[in-house]
């Protein structure tokens, strides 16, 4: 069954300026390890829609059913600006989501040691995020979404700033985890070719309203291990 189920989102934004309809009457579903990517110009409400799925916004209509009994499945998000804590090392930032909870156990450290690994940072453990390249700071940012081994993986146009050889390297470091790991995830992105080189299905969006426009399924071979 799906993990999500966005049943007739809708999203006003009231300012000063006037009303903005960011989502008007979004209806999908994502299933279990489904990858889908939503692309569409700036302001077709993308990232609103993404910031409704992990709480940090409310649909003005609408509604989220998540697909176990109502509860939210164990999630993972991973940002364009990758929001590293940069007095942190790269392994205490993977591990910020325990960090946070008290001490991090013996247990942990070996989980973000093999994240790490799993994005290719080995030998960076230590070290602070200023001292990484951009894709190397957004690899361990995907690697910190991972760290709670999530159910459904967010991630808002997390390469969008990398220069084209980096995204393509990480594209396809990205694949190669997800048909490892198998979490459902969603992808923003303005890449149509990331987008089809990666999903299952592609979602097309439109701005004012934000609206879905058009949907198609990929149906490439894939390297399923
Ligand atoms: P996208 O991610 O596709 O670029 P957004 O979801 O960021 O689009 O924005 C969708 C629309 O909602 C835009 O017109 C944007 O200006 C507006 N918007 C987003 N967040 C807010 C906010 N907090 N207050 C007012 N307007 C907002
Ligand atoms: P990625 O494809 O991960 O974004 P980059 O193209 O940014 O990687 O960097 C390529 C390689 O250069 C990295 O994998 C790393 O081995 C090395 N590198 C980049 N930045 C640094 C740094 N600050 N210190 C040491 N090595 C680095």
């Amino acid at each position: 069954g799906p993990v999500v189920r966005v049943d007739g989102v809708s999203k006003r934004f009231d300012t000063k300026s006037g009303t903005v309809q960011a989502l008007e009457g979004i209806r999908q579903s994502i299933g279990a390890g489904e990858f889908v990517a939503i692309v569409g110009p700036s302001g077709c409400g993308k990232s609103t829609l993404l910031r409704i799925l992990c709480g940090l916004e409310e649909p003005t209509e609408g509604r989220i059913d998540w697909g176990r009994e109502g509860q939210a499945p164990r999630m993972g998000v991973a940002f364009q600006d990758h929001r590293l804590l940069p007095w942190l090392s790269i392994e205490q930032n993977i591990m910020l989501p325990r960090l946070m909870q008290g001490r991090a156990s013996a247990a942990d450290i070996d989980r973000a040691l093999a994240l790490c690994k799993l994005v290719g940072l080995t030998g960076f453990e230590k070290r602070r995020p200023a001292e990484l390249s951009g894709g190397m700071k957004q690899r361990a940012s995907v690697a910190r979404a991972l760290f709670t081994d999530p159910e459904l993986l967010l991630l808002d146009e997390p390469f969008g700033a990398l220069d084209a050889l980096t995204r393509e390297q990480i594209t396809a470091d990205t694949e190669r985890i997800w048909t490892e790991q198998g979490f459902a995830a969603l992808l923003i992105t303005h890449s149509i070719s990331e987008a089809v080189h990666l999903a299952d299905r592609v979602i097309v969006m439109s701005a004012r309203p934000g609206r879905v426009v058009a949907e198609f399924k990929i149906d490439l071979p894939r390297p399923r291990t």
